[in-house]
């Protein structure tokens, strides 16, 4: 059986910011009038830009993280309501035809922290999709939210899971690399915050403009012989 990982942001939705807003209005919220500094979010995990973050303004965390990621989450869910954020091109198609194939199983692979993953799904209606998964709570690396996620996936299926048969879907270098990083295959698609050029240098297996046209590719996921039409 095939196990797919799909990367969130920039992937399946974009929230137009909403995340990353919400996450500084909790830190001014906690902190004060502090200026949350603009670092790069494209590919990282939610535990990696907080340490970040807090570096950056020579801040130590007041309490644990966990209240941390509670006090974001409560923001996101309320903010991402009115968003104007959207499913990206032919992510629901794909979802469908993926959902009603007996050979394929369909995981999340994110650096946003659990919680906020599934405020995010939910809002779109994608949630019911995904079985299980590798978040960003823990990891400050990509590489290691795979391995959670192959560990989730293996658990999952049992018997049925097989580690020669995985492939990350994601829209940065970041989501290639960590696909590498667990030996599977990698789609990138070009709907996130990377160019097509800079996506192309991480040698990905596939590169697509979107998940549009799902009849001209989708098969290949399933059969890799034919991937060399894409290189
Ligand atoms: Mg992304």
């Amino acid at each position: 059986m095939w196990t797919i990982l799909f990367d969130i942001d920039g992937t399946l939705i974009r929230t137009q910011g909403v995340g990353m807003g919400a996450m500084g209005q909790t830190i001014r919220e906690l902190y004060g009038d502090v200026n949350v500094p603009d670092i790069s979010v494209h590919g990282r995990t939610d535990r990696g830009i907080i340490g970040e973050i807090f570096e950056t303004l020579q801040m130590p965390l007041k309490g644990d993280i966990a209240s941390f990621y509670r006090a974001y989450c409560k923001r996101l869910e309320a903010w991402i309501v009115n968003s104007e954020g959207y499913t990206l091109p032919g992510v629901e198609p794909v979802l469908e035809i993926l959902d009603q194939d007996p050979d394929v199983a369909l995981g999340i692979l994110t650096g946003n922290v659990r919680r906020a993953a599934e405020i995010k799904l939910d809002r779109f209606g994608l949630r019911e999709y995904f079985h299980f998964g590798g978040y960003g709570d823990e990891h400050a690396d990509r590489n290691d939210v795979a391995s959670a996620a192959w560990v989730s996936a293996r658990n999952y299926l049992g018997k049925k899971f097989d580690p020669e048969k995985i492939w990350v879907i994601g829209d940065t270098r970041n989501d290639v690399r960590c696909a590498r990083s667990i030996n599977a295959k990698a789609l990138a698609v070009e709907t996130g915050g990377e160019s097509s050029e800079l996506l192309a240098t991480s040698g990905p297996d596939m590169q697509l403009k979107n998940l549009e046209r799902a009849d001209a590719w989708l098969d290949t996921l399933k059969s890799p012989n034919r991937l060399k039409q894409y290189r």
